[in-house]
């Protein structure tokens, strides 16, 4: 097929390559190399450092299960903080609910939200909201300077190398432990089953050693490795899975219902397994 190729090494021995139609931005930021490339199959897509974050055609997925699911977990979601995130989608699904009265982004990289804004305007939608304030700083800062502030805190972070590493280390779950009210739940983006199951195993450790209730859940999300991708919650109160689904507000969603919340967490005996050893 005639075309130029983008090819994503999702694991050194695994490649992800897609047709393109256009290279839409290119630039050298002080912290990552980022390109927006229109592409056949999947649309418009973000990369950084070549790794693939998030696209037009399945970034709903993604988006929705790593911040609905804690929002119609905690009774009262009023603050809630990103960490991370710069495309935007998912505050855009936050502002969504209803109890929410201010959404934090902290973004190390002002470059991916401006790029967003301007080539992924549907996925950096949330932005225009009047909840959401956006700060530009590094993430572990900010959590270090906050104390019992937010009600939910989650981590949408790229993959755990160069600034985002010490988004998976334990003191900084410790700090988000710190950071959340009484009744606080954090959700962090955990990676593939298939690939990462030692980030999965030390994660889940990690967690489970701070907070009274950890779980995974999964979601299926075509341009992440194996597709298969893992989200851990630690929670100071609420348990997911003990939630009353007729109480949750409607929202306009496209992959998460009250029946993908509880199945979520129904998982194949080889995460079981993962998560318990
Ligand atoms: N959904 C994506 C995925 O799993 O591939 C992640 C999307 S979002 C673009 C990830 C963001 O985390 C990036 O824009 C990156 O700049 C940001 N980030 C990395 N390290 C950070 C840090 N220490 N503090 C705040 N943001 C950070």
């Amino acid at each position: 097929m005639k075309g130029l190729w983008i090819t994503e090494y999702q694991t050194p021995e695994m490649k992800l390559s897609c047709l393109t139609k256009k290279t839409l931005h290119h630039e050298i930021t002080p912290f990552q190399e980022l390109a927006v490339i229109d592409t056949e199959t999947f649309g418009r897509m973000l990369l950084l450092d070549g790794v693939i974050q998030t696209t037009i055609k399945d970034e709903f997925v993604y988006h929705e299960m790593i911040s609905l699911v804690a929002l119609n977990t905690h009774k009262n979601p009023e603050r809630v903080l990103v960490v991370g995130g710069g495309d935007g989608g998912t505050i855009r699904e936050i502002v969504k609910h209803p109890k929410v009265k201010s959404a934090t982004l902290v973004e190390i990289d002002g470059a991916v939200v401006e790029a967003s804004k301007k080539y992924l305007p549907e996925i950096a939608a949330g932005y225009a909201n009047p909840k959401v304030e956006v700060k530009i700083e590094d993430g572990i800062k900010h959590i270090n300077e906050s104390k019992g502030k937010y009600d939910i805190i989650i981590v949408d972070s790229t993959d755990p190398v160069g600034p985002a590493e010490g988004l998976f280390a334990k003191d900084f779950y410790q700090g988000i432990y710190d950071a959340l009210k009484e009744e606080g739940i954090f959700v962090a983006q955990t990676e593939s089953p298939y690939f990462n199951e030692d980030l999965i195993k030390r994660t889940g450790k990690d967690i489970a050693d701070i907070f009274p209730i950890k779980k995974l859940f999964l979601s299926y999300i075509p341009t992440y490795p194996g597709g298969m991708w893992s989200f851990t919650m630690g929670s100071k109160k609420y348990d997911p899975e003990k939630v009353d689904i007729d109480k949750f507000p409607q929202l306009e969603t496209r992959y998460y219902t009250p029946e993908i919340h509880k199945s979520a967490f129904v998982l194949p005996k080889f995460v079981q397994e993962l998560i318990k050893s």
